[in-house]
């Protein structure tokens, strides 16, 4: 099989592209997606939200190239032969890449390692994610935009949960650029029409030395099914991830949906749905 745009033997498929044009294709595409949605605008200060997996360090490596002065800021949760990996890579990346890395972690800020945390409790991905996000947010603090990894099978798949599960509210945060919310530095997204499989043939073409290793605790069982629901769909009708995600941005357009009002918590002043939010709700809960 030969490539669409050259006679050289294709390397993907859908498009027909050998390595160079793809290469090409896939930064391209990000960097439309950073322009039609206004996600970075010339002196913004960025963060990458880094895990040392194949999304986050795409978007690392393609700031830098094309924004200039980014930062990689990563948690570690403890989690041990999983996060201790992942990490290892990403110093090495930063290193490689001349990126400055901050490390944060559950152990030095919420007093305890996941690890440890489930020894008490069960529910690995609701308390681990609360933590990351109140950590990702409070570090992020003093930049302009957090960049996250989020590439378009995530983000069709979110948005399909908030569907099934009726969480409208939630179908804001599908976009590749979030709201501006006072105490929430805003997110963006510039993988989000970029699929999975695209990521992965980008970071295996690029070389980048990440692992494929999946976190242990891992429990998506909903988020698995309708990952099943949309892979099989895909095949038959192409696109379909890619008409949710342009769906959504649609209706979001014309629905103007009301983010409920923040209050800020009473213990750590950071933005809260209630007096106390729920990061230190479960700080509280582990002492
Ligand atoms: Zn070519
Ligand atoms: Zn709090």
């Amino acid at each position: 099989m030969l490539c669409s745009k050259c006679k050289e033997k294709a390397v993907f498929l859908s498009p027909k592209l050998c390595k160079n044009h793809f290469v090409d294709y896939f930064e391209k595409k990000v960097f439309d997606t950073i322009k039609k949605f206004n996600l970075l605008k010339k002196n913004d200060k960025v963060v990458v939200a880094c895990s040392g997996g194949k999304d986050s360090t795409t978007v690392l490596y393609l700031l830098k190239k094309f924004h200039g002065n980014v930062v990689a800021l990563a948690i570690d949760e403890g989690i041990r032969g999983y996060r201790d990996k992942t990490l290892l890579d990403l110093e090495r990346f930063c290193k490689k890449h001349d990126i400055e890395l901050r490390v944060h972690s559950f152990k030095d800020e919420v007093g305890k390692t996941l690890d440890r945390m489930l020894k008490q409790k069960n529910h690995p991905c609701s308390i681990c994610g609360t933590f990351r996000r109140y950590l990702l947010n409070k570090h992020a603090k003093g930049f302009d935009k957090i960049a996250t990894g989020h590439n378009m099978d995530d983000e069709a798949q979110a948005v399909l949960m908030n569907l099934l599960k009726g969480n409208t509210g939630l179908l804001w945060n599908s976009n590749p650029i979030t709201r501006k919310v006072k105490g929430f530095v805003q997110k963006i997204k510039p993988l989000y029409f970029c699929s999975e499989k695209e990521v992965a043939a980008y970071v295996l073409l690029k070389s980048f030395e990440v692992g494929f290793i999946e976190c242990p605790y891992m429990e998506e069982s909903f988020r698995n099914k309708v990952r099943d629901v949309l892979n099989d769909d895909e095949l038959k009708h192409k696109c379909s991830k890619l008409n949710i995600l342009n769906k959504n941005l649609e209706l979001l357009k014309k629905l103007d949906l009301k983010r409920k009002d923040f209050r800020y918590c009473s213990d750590c002043r950071e933005p809260s749905q209630s007096r106390v939010c729920k990061t230190c709700q479960l700080i509280k809960s582990f002492k």
